[in-house]
């Protein structure tokens, strides 16, 4: 991703940009692969994830069952979560003051602040596939202390099984492919 489309995503504000990403198909949708954006502005850290649904709960349909209810609302109850998913190097002292979700069939709400944003909801591919995203927010007291951010993807969904990382800091911009035994990205 170029530089001014991240500055782009940081003015707008990441939350309202990801309903739009939640029914793109820029890319091959490949079930097991994620995607990882980490933008470190000021302050601010945002952290942008997107995966197919199937990486996170096992299926990309509308739930039909109340075990598939079950396990969208216990996706979504993780990845709300995101002080317990993203841990920011702790000497930048960051907090985590946003988190927003869509997909197409979230049993929950979309946003953790209780308003829902003035925009199409994310809708299926069309194509049998569907993804989630969640973009999160930390406010960092010592920001120039970031190094790193550890990642506990793994753990909480087995399924994935690799994670597709852009990263624009203070310190530059650059790619990286996380795995399970490798689940720390450098800032
Ligand atoms: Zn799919």
């Amino acid at each position: 991703m170029k530089s001014a489309v991240l500055a782009a995503v940081v003015l707008t504000g990441i939350v309202a940009s990801a309903p739009a990403r939640a029914q793109h198909a820029h890319a091959p949708h490949e079930h097991g692969v994620a995607e990882l954006r980490v933008v470190a502005d000021g302050s601010a850290l945002i952290v942008e994830f997107a995966s197919p649904l199937d990486s996170l709960v096992g299926f990309e349909h509308k739930p039909r069952t109340p075990a598939e209810r079950k396990a969208m609302a216990d996706a979504e109850a993780v990845l709300r979560n995101g002080a317990g998913l993203f841990q920011p190097s702790a000497a930048a002292d960051c907090r985590l003051t946003d988190v927003a979700l869509d997909s197409p069939w979230l049993q929950g709400r979309r946003h953790d602040h209780g308003h829902d944003h003035a925009h199409a909801h994310a809708a299926p591919a069309g194509d049998g596939h569907a993804e989630l995203v969640a973009a999160y927010r930390f406010d960092c007291a010592r920001p120039a202390a970031l190094e790193s951010l550890g990642v506990g993807l793994f753990g909480a969904f087995p399924r994935l099984r690799e994670l597709r990382t852009e990263r624009a800091t203070a310190r530059g911009q650059g790619a990286a492919v996380l795995t399970a035994d490798r689940a720390e990205l450098p800032l």
